[in-house]
């Protein structure tokens, strides 16, 4: 029996279970992927927003957490897979056969970017399907690149893209792109790039690797085939919560609801950083969070342990 099990090692769960360790509670760390870091571990520019610290990128960012959380006494364990939570009775269960047990419960489970879920999206992952525009542009250099989403991501990677591609068309499913001012001027104002509103990617096709795509424009009676090397999809996130589904309050999105301490609607169970917080997530955020949960959970055991 632990007093905290904490589901998820990006910051909100770092964060976390530094605090909950620093007020003398036996915790464990829960998170599936072989490393921690969570989103971090993906961000390849600065990050110039967190106080105290420049980071040239998410991970030199993520390696000073993870230094300071091997310092500390918590457990924490990498690749593991939870086959399922029992919320109300704070049980989790391994893939593995393990059971674990704690009086608090901390999700800090994250989001993961949303797929389209379009034929080929999978399939050709790492063979035409870009994971990122500013780590892969050179792969597709002097080719014909497809872009899809219409918000800050999207028209940041279609100006990446556009540095080293012969052309870009980004495709938005909207009428008009949602991206920031500075982001869509930018892309209107470059000859390299096409805007398609109104439009959605339907297909990626190829042999190898990605040859081309089917477009569906508004009113159009047919897909419109077009020759690409490299798609992108930057269509937002959504949270990690499927483990948790029907068990706690969420919003329309997935989203956990929690009080101002971070409580979900299950006693003793908290969410902290981005699956709970859809309007301001951020490393701050969860970090912030992460403490805010771990010390209300230590005031309740030491209230209940007097
Ligand atoms: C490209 C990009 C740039 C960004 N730039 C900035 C920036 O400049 N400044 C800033 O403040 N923020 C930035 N962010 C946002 C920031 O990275 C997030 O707000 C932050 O990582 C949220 O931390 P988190 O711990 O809540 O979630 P995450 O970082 O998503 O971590 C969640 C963790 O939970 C794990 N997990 C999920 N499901 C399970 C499960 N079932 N079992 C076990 N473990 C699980 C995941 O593997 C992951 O390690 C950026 C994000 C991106 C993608």
């Amino acid at each position: 029996m632990h007093d905290v099990i904490i589901i998820g090692a990006g910051p909100a769960g770092l964060s976390a279970a530094l605090w909950c360790d620093e007020l003398g509670l036996d915790t464990l760390v829960v998170e599936q992927a072989s490393e921690v870091g969570g989103q971090l571990l993906r961000v390849y520019n600065p990050v110039e927003n967190y106080l105290g610290v420049r980071a040239a990128t998410g991970r030199e960012l993520r390696d000073l957490f993870a230094a300071q959380a091997e310092e500390r006494d918590f457990d924490l364990w990498t690749e593991a897979e939870i086959e399922s939570v029992d919320v109300r009775a704070k049980r989790v269960r391994l893939r593995s056969g393990e059971e674990l047990q704690s009086i608090a419960l901390v999700i800090a489970t994250g989001v993961r970017r949303r797929r389209l879920g379009v034929e080929g999206e999978k399939e050709f992952e790492g063979r035409g399907v870009l994971e990122s525009g500013r780590l892969e542009r050179e792969s597709v250099a002097g080719e014909d690149v497809l872009v899809v989403g219409g918000g800050d991501a999207a028209a940041e990677n279609a100006l990446l893209l556009a540095e080293t591609c012969a052309t870009v068309t980004l495709v938005h499913r909207g009428k008009t792109l949602g991206a920031r001012a500075e982001f869509a001027e930018r892309v209107r104002a470059d000859h390299r790039i096409t805007v398609f509103t109104e439009a959605t990617l339907e297909r990626i096709m190829g042999g190898e690797r990605v040859e081309s795509v089917e477009i569906r424009r508004a009113g159009a009676l047919k897909p419109l085939r077009m020759a690409v090397r490299g798609v992108l999809v930057r269509v937002g996130v959504e949270p990690n919560t499927e483990l948790f589904a029907g068990q706690l309050h969420t919003d329309e999105r997935g989203y956990v609801v929690v009080t101002g301490e971070q409580e979900t609607s299950a006693e003793m169970v908290f969410a902290v950083g981005d699956v709970s917080n859809p309007l301001a997530p951020t490393v701050s955020g969860a970090a912030g969070a992460g403490a805010t949960a771990a010390k209300v959970i230590a005031s309740r055991l030491k209230a209940s342990r007097k």
